[in-house]
């Protein structure tokens, strides 16, 4: 179990952040939940969190784009449970354009969420996990970290960023008893992927099967999403004791797809 431990989980009110803190709330960790969202929608989940079996719990809106805004979380968390023990640095976004028409605004973002943020909440939490002697931290890559796609360079970009963080890093604190390990899914079913299925299957005329075989899943060999539960499982080895042999390591979960 994770109990006595807490838990930072970046872009946890939806997906997969959002099946990680369960799935470490359920081995009794503490939860900080960050995020956007419907207030009471965020209230509700936090309150299943408690449910599960997380002690303690904590909400963070705190935009991650802004390095004033993850000092002030990163401050806030430690001084109200005194270390963060198990760092996922999850919360991402995506724009897709080419490259000659990505918007400036968009590619500053993405690279600020999806690889700046991470920078950052390490930097701040090593310090602590050190002085324990444990520490873990996740980040939640992709199979962008290892291979392209057209039309997403700050995404890519940021992904193959994040995997030289994790190797780097992993190898600094590998004498602290701190792991540091991506996971890089494929595409998982998410809401966000769902509702993408509609508006294609009108824009293309294609019957949803297609949409997801042929769209969605064209790069995926298995032709199944991956679950945002199956990734919180890999997200709750890697955290426990057992994971404790594995270290700069970025595990694939994407159906096949970067095996071609
Ligand atoms: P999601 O959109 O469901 O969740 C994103 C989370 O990040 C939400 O909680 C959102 O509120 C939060 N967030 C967004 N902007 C933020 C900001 N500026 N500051 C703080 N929080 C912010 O997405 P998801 O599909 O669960 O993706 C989670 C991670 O997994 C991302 O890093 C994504 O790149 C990666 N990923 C997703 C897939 C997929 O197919 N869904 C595949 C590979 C990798």
């Amino acid at each position: 179990g994770l109990s006595g431990k807490t838990a930072l989980i970046t872009g946890s009110t939806s997906g997969i952040g959002l099946a990680i803190a369960k799935a470490y709330a359920a081995q009794g960790a503490n939860i900080i939940v960050n995020g956007f969202g419907d207030a009471a929608a965020i209230e509700a989940e936090r309150a299943a969190l408690v449910a599960l079996g997380a002690p303690q719990t904590t909400v963070s809106t705190h935009d991650l784009t802004d390095a004033t805004a993850i000092e002030a979380m990163m401050g806030e968390a430690l001084a109200q449970f005194g270390s963060i023990d198990i760092l996922v640095n999850n919360a991402g976004m995506q724009h897709v354009a080419p490259i000659d028409e990505f918007p400036v605004d968009k590619w500053d973002r993405i690279i600020a969420l999806n690889l700046t943020a991470a920078f950052h909440t390490i930097r701040l939490a090593v310090p602590g996990m050190k002085a324990k002697g444990w520490g873990r931290i996740i980040n939640t890559a992709s199979a962008h970290s290892l291979v392209a796609s057209p039309n997403k360079a700050a995404y890519v970009a940021a992904k193959h960023g994040i995997a030289g963080l994790t190797k780097t890093v992993a190898l600094e604190v590998a004498r602290d008893g701190i792991t540091v390990n991506a996971i890089s899914p494929g595409y998982v079913w998410t809401p966000l992927v769902e509702n993408q299925i509609p508006d294609t299957m009108k824009a293309r005329g294609l019957t949803r099967q297609q949409v997801m075989n042929d769209v969605l899943l064209a790069a995926q060999p298995t032709k199944q999403f991956v679950t945002v539960e199956q990734v919180a499982s890999m997200a709750l080895y890697l955290a426990s004791d057992s994971g404790s042999g594995m270290t700069g390591t970025n595990v694939s979960m994407d159906g096949g797809w970067t095996a071609q």
